[in-house]
């Protein structure tokens, strides 16, 4: 595992869990809360949730439209947020577009920017390791143009088999989308040296970066991608809200998506003209709060330092698959050398939903399901996995509940 750098200090994870209230609770009979379902959604520091309480208590009112003195505090929050969270990934405010999430910003790319531009026998790369919202939008794109997906496999260990892709970016491929660290294998992908290769055979890049960005820095200027996306519920701020950064030079050229108010720059029944990027892609009234906590956690997330938390979730992820090693018929699902703090799994004869509900019972949160990775799980002969996830706030007792209760789950079932 390729541990960021050792001389990193140590984050004080008794200090951190105390900034968590919802980690504190008691579940099911007094059990002690294991929170490990991070990859689905990661939970909010006091930091974030008294920005969002002060600004429903002080400041609510819509943005960009008033003069009065709650709409100009709402919009210069709103519009420091898009700084905030601009500088934090490397990048420029006017290229940093607000969406509903991850997915939205795919689709915003897949619909505003590719679907104008693509032909018959067009090609858009994916990979095996994609969620299902780095497939499902190419897809519908690709049916109504009769464009062909392609897919680069994974290798059983988890990795991407990066030679194949390289190969499979051929004349017609339009753009090769791929995920930064797959939420299922914890894989994380050499997203430099995939750029780059991308950028040698003159193709596009888009990254989703959903499982990425609470974990890697990012630095998108330097990177070189043409897009990158991510959600603020992963990164311990609010649902609801997500990213997308592009290069200027294409959302200069996409032409609007959804229409309404705020994207337009003049209406009549004549024509309507449009806003510059990024205000012509955010029609209607955004999620305020989202942007302004999604900077909160931001702020938060980089006062512990994104490389101590990297290293810290290295150890977890150490930790625990040294202790789970021995566990009779268990089978995880992703061992590349580069991988995040994610460990899919199953036991032999027990159904993933069975491990969930036992480690439940124990007060361990995993997920249970195919993740939204159904093309990977149908790879590797299976139709879900339970997962265990693991964030800044996890710490050694998490990760021995954790094991005792799969223990303890895994002779019952066995
Ligand atoms: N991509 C990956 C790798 C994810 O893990 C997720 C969330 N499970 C998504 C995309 C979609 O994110 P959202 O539901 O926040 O749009």
């Amino acid at each position: 595992m390729n541990a960021p750098d050792t001389l990193t200090a140590p984050i004080d994870v008794a200090a951190v869990r105390t900034q968590f209230p919802v980690l504190a609770q008691r579940v099911h009979e007094d059990k002690r809360l294991a929170y490990l379902d991070n990859a689905a959604t990661t939970q909010k520091p006091e930091a974030v949730l008294k920005v969002i309480d002060g600004y429903y208590r002080f400041d609510n009112s819509n943005v960009h439209r008033g003069v009065h003195a709650l709409a100009a505090r709402a919009t210069q929050a709103y519009e420091d947020a898009r700084a905030t969270i601009a500088r934090f990934c490397g990048h420029t405010p006017e290229a940093t577009v607000f969406t509903r999430g991850t997915t939205e910003a795919i689709n915003l790319v897949a619909y505003s920017y590719l679907l104008p531009k693509l032909e018959a026998g067009d090609e858009i790369l994916l990979t095996e390791m994609e969620h299902h919202a780095n497939i499902v939008p190419w897809q519908l794109v690709a049916e109504r143009t009769g464009a062909k997906i392609v897919v680069a496999p994974v290798r059983d260990d988890g990795s991407l088999d990066i030679d194949t892709w390289r190969e499979r970016l051929g004349p017609r491929t339009r753009m090769a989308a791929f995920v930064h660290v797959s939420n299922t294998l914890g894989t994380v992908n050499p997203i430099a040296e995939m750029v780059e290769m991308a950028r040698a055979a003159g193709v596009l890049t888009l990254i989703d970066g959903a499982q990425a960005v609470a974990h890697i820095p990012l630095n998108f200027h330097d990177l070189g991608a043409d897009f990158y996306s991510f959600s603020s519920h992963k990164l311990y701020g609010p649902t609801g809200f997500g990213v997308l950064l592009a290069k200027p030079e294409h959302l200069d050229a996409m032409p609007p998506w959804q229409g309404g108010g705020d994207m337009i720059d003049t209406v009549s029944f004549e024509g309507t003209t449009f806003a510059e990027p990024p205000a012509r892609f955010e029609a209607g009234t955004p999620h305020i709060a989202g942007a302004i906590g999604c900077a909160a956690a931001i702020d938060w997330v980089s006062g512990v330092g994104l490389d101590a938390a990297r290293a810290h979730e290295t150890h977890l992820l150490e930790q625990t698959m040294s202790a789970i090693a021995d566990i009779p018929g268990l089978r995880v699902l992703g061992t590349a050398p580069d991988k995040a703090a994610i460990i899919a799994f199953n036991l032999d004869g027990a159904h993933a939903s069975d491990i969930s509900s036992l480690l439940d019972m124990q007060g361990v949160a995993v997920r249970v399901g195919h993740h939204c990775t159904m093309p990977l799980h149908s790879r590797f002969g299976l139709t879900g996995s339970a997962r265990a996830s693991f964030a800044i706030y996890n710490d050694d007792e998490d990760v021995a509940q954790f094991a005792a209760a799969l223990r303890k789950a895994a002779k019952m079932l066995g």
